[in-house]
């Protein structure tokens, strides 16, 4: 079935939309939670790569509401935790180290703990949830939702290390652990150093902002703000300046509509709600006058094509753009200042390491990553199927078994 395929973790999304249509959430909840763990999550906040393959879209404009339905689930299901898998009481000796407290290492605990392992997940802050905690507005995801789909993982036996970052993979690696997952995702967003960036405190990293914003050490915003930006972070950033005091909210992203990676059910409620959408606009500077930021000057661009479809762009015109405050939403990176360059572990170019796409083993035997520490930037849901795939690694790994006798994707 196309959505079903379309799902990284392959969800059976027509089976539980038949128990939905027979009244039947909770069944419906724990048939979504069989693959995807995170029903109530997910159906707030996923990115639905299952919807655009959906095969309602050839018949009709749009596609069945697969993401909404699966919280309808989430919402109407009654108490599920006796149909939860047992966990044994008598363990079967192996320890896992999972370093992130976010989707992909609970997914990986939710996994592991029914067949018998022992769980530690660090994490540097003082919840779980790790980036969908701190980076997603709680307007679109409430922390109840995140704390019911994230404690029935801890009460079924994770140990759980909140306020504790892990500062040396060294150190790790010389515990007890038979092998270690990373889920510390992509914490690291991207800079625009461009003239005046360090003349003013009023220009911002979209996801550190976020991060302020969710835990309240910011509760307000200038009055004029430009995001910086043309993704779903840029988006949450404007709701969000909107409710911090925000009173003219301006998207300025480079390119064109069709270049912008912001879904369209993230770009709608925000323009819904006023915000400004400038295309085709390249930040040059940051105007502060006096230590106080008063603007930011854009090349205005016009875009070419040539034959093999490559873009160039050529600027017509430059203006300046008043604002108070400046969000830059721009993309993130993978940051691991905490993993030694001397035990043997491979990195890319990008400073980040080398994984195998199948296995999500690094270059050091045992040690494991996932979600958006693996392969950069990408979704809630790509994480946990990444979760997934790195626990069956994790046991075989443990097992002595080869990791890459496993069942064909899919
Ligand atoms: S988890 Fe996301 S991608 Fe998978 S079926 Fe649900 S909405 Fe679609």
């Amino acid at each position: 079935v196309d959505c079903q395929w379309g799902c990284p973790a392959h969800t059976d999304v027509p089976g539980y939309i038949r128990l939905i249509a027979q009244g039947k959430y909770t069944e419906s909840y724990m048939l979504n939670r069989e693959s995807n763990v995170f029903p109530g999550i997910l159906g707030r906040v996923c990115d639905r790569p299952c919807e655009p393959v959906c095969r309602r879209v050839r018949v009709e404009d749009e596609p069945v509401a697969i993401c909404r339905l699966k919280r309808v689930a989430g919402d109407l299901k009654d108490d599920f935790k006796d149909l939860l898998p047992p966990i044994p009481e008598k363990k079967n000796g192996k320890k896992i180290a999972c370093i992130g407290a976010g989707c992909a290492s609970f997914t990986v605990a939710n996994d592991l703990l029914p067949l018998g392992y022992e769980i530690d997940i660090f994490e540097s802050l003082h919840e779980t949830g790790g980036l969908i905690r701190s980076n997603i507005p709680k307007f679109r995801l409430p922390p109840s939702v995140i704390d019911e789909e994230f404690d029935v993982i801890v009460e079924q036996g994770a140990n759980l290390h909140l306020n504790h970052p892990i500062e040396s993979m060294k150190d790790l690696l010389e515990q007890e652990y038979d092998a270690i997952f990373v889920g510390t995702g992509a914490p690291k967003g991207r800079e625009l150093d461009l003239p005046g960036r360090y003349e003013t405190d009023q220009i911002f990293v979209g996801i550190a902002w976020l991060e302020s914003v969710a835990f309240e050490h910011i509760d307000s915003v200038g009055e004029r703000v430009i995001i910086v930006g043309g993704g779903n972070t840029a988006m949450d950033c404007c709701r969000s300046s909107l409710r911090l005091g925000g009173k003219d909210v301006k998207v300025i992203y480079r390119g064109s509509r069709d270049r912008m990676k912001s879904s369209d059910w993230e770009l709608e409620p925000a323009l819904e709600e006023d915000i400004d959408l400038i295309l085709n606009h390249s930040p040059e500077e940051y105007v502060v006058e006096k230590g106080k930021l008063v603007g930011m000057r854009f090349a205005e661009l016009e875009w070419d094509q040539d034959d093999d479809g490559r873009l160039t762009s050529k600027k017509i015109n430059e203006v300046i753009i008043p604002c108070d405050t400046v969000i830059l939403a721009i993309g993130q990176e993978n940051s691991f200042p905490w993993v030694e360059r001397d035990i043997g572990m491979e990195f890319d170019q990008w400073e980040v390491p080398v994984v195998d796409p199948v296995t999500y083993e690094s270059t050091v035997k045992g040690v494991f990553f996932g979600g958006d520490s693996a392969f950069g930037p990408k979704n809630i849901i790509e994480a946990v199927e990444h979760g997934h795939q790195a626990a069956i690694s994790i046991d075989k790994y443990c097992h002595a078994k080869p990791l890459t006798d496993r069942l064909d994707y899919g």
